[in-house]
């Protein structure tokens, strides 16, 4: 299969959104390179890290820098630069531009000018973590990162705990113990939780346990605390009699609704019987 810009060289004038690797050198894309050989600039998050990549590459091409604190102006640059009728590439220090790294605002800006914007996809640590993860959920909600502090962490975890799907953090060393903890704490124990640490790098390692048993584990060798993590937790266990799609029902009905209409209405949407419902709904209203 063959994009539209490979093979009759690069599309003039594009912004290029580029993947790179998230340690291992070795998973750049042919693509990437490709494109970042021939770009007239690319704009990094940070350009001495970047400049790495791309001197291992043999890659030339002139650098600037693109983060959070100038994203609107290093846009207005961009977009200069394409006016020129020049190619600029994206890239960020690891992985997917934009996706929990800079770059979202300056694609729209450099979209609401006109131009094209071409991705070139490749190394993301959300999708490599789950991917090796053994989590069998068919469906999965990616957060990035958790707030970092603890009242508003718990209050997006509990407004998370009830969709039915697995959960993907994005998680630094320096938190980690903190949200694992609270991930404990606030979603039912029983759900797995997929610790992936330094993916594609040396001390990589992916361990899958009970959620309930996560913050010895971690506590219990500081190891497993060093570095780049992702935090895949699977969704959460189907209530008693009830499939998570009709409790998920159920649960938003009960915000708004007296009790039984609530759980007629949710039988009559979901399925699932008018009677299991009336007694789970039961249940929550004496557990809250
Ligand atoms: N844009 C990147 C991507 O596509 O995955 C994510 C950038 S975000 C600023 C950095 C976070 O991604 C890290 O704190 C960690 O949670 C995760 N991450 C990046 N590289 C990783 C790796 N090699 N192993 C595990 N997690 C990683």
């Amino acid at each position: 299969m063959r994009h539209r810009d490979t093979g009759a060289g690069l599309k003039t004038p594009a912004l290029y959104v580029v993947a790179t690797p998230l340690g291992n050198l070795g998973d750049i894309g042919a693509r990437a390179l490709e494109v970042l050989r021939g770009a007239d600039a690319i704009a990094c998050e940070d350009t001495r890290h970047t400049r790495r990549l791309l001197d291992h590459f043999g890659i030339r091409a002139e650098t600037f820098s693109l983060h959070e604190h100038n994203e609107a102006a290093a846009a207005e640059r961009l977009i200069r630069l394409l006016r020129d009728g020049r190619v600029v590439a994206l890239v960020s220090d690891a992985g997917t531009p934009a996706v929990s790294d800079p770059g979202a605002r300056a694609v729209a800006a450099v979209r609401a000018a006109g131009f094209d914007v071409i991705p070139v996809p490749g190394p993301n640590a959300a999708i490599a973590a789950l991917s090796a993860s053994g989590l069998t959920d068919p469906h999965f909600l990616f957060y990035g990162f958790l707030p970092a502090k603890e009242t508003a962490r718990r209050k997006a975890l509990a407004e998370l705990k009830p969709l039915p799907c697995a959960l993907v953090f994005y998680e630094a060393p320096h938190r980690i113990e903190e949200t694992v903890a609270d991930l404990a704490a606030m979603l039912e124990p029983q759900r797995t939780l997929v610790i992936a640490r330094e993916l594609t790098k040396l001390f990589e390692s992916i361990a899958s346990l009970p959620l309930a048993e996560a913050p010895a584990w971690l506590a219990a060798d500081a190891d497993r605390r060093r570095g780049e993590f992702v935090l895949a937790v699977s969704a959460p266990p189907p209530a008693e009699g009830v499939d998570a799609e009709a409790a998920r029902v159920l649960d938003l009905l009960l915000a708004e609704l007296p009790l039984k209409q609530a759980a007629k209405l949710a039988a009559e949407i979901s399925g699932a019987s008018k009677n299991v419902l009336y007694d789970l709904a039961l249940e929550k209203k004496r557990g809250d």
